[in-house]
């Protein structure tokens, strides 16, 4: 998978690098991101947001033709970076879920906007998350 800048070898002590270059979303996007990224454990990570064409895109399922809505997310777990590619402004939902596949990378599709769903809805997804079983573990 290609992450663009994230994806270069870097050291532990590099990473201070990487955050500085990182291209980092504007609020109120970017105090969604922090916020969910807290919830879901996802703190020491980096995520970026990229914005990109439709005509980038190329969706299976409309017989390869370029020019679709895109969000999306790449993981590199090497340096913790995830970078979530978007052809429309993201909202609260999108984050929820482009965070989620971060965290469980595991996951389905259907067990992912179930989770998002649910988690949209609750007084109190702290709780929620905790109950979660990560199939994927950190080191
Ligand atoms: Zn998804």
């Amino acid at each position: 998978m290609s992450v663009g800048e994230c994806y270069q070898k870097q050291t532990e002590s590099d990473l201070s690098l990487i955050k500085s270059r990182c291209n980092y979303p504007s609020p109120p996007q970017r105090n969604s991101i922090a916020f969910w990224q807290l919830l879901l454990g996802l703190d020491n990570w980096q995520i970026k947001t990229i914005r990109i064409s439709e005509m980038q895109v190329i969706d299976d399922h409309y017989g390869d033709i370029p020019g679709h809505e895109f969000v999306g997310v790449t993981i590199d777990n090497a340096i913790r970076c995830a970078t979530i590619y978007h052809t429309r402004s993201i909202f609260e939902d999108d984050i929820i879920h482009e965070l989620l596949h971060v965290r469980f990378q595991d996951w389905t599709e259907e067990e992912v906007v179930n989770s998002t769903n649910k988690l949209q809805k609750l007084d109190n997804p702290k709780s929620y998350i905790a109950e979660l079983k990560p199939i994927y573990t950190f080191k």
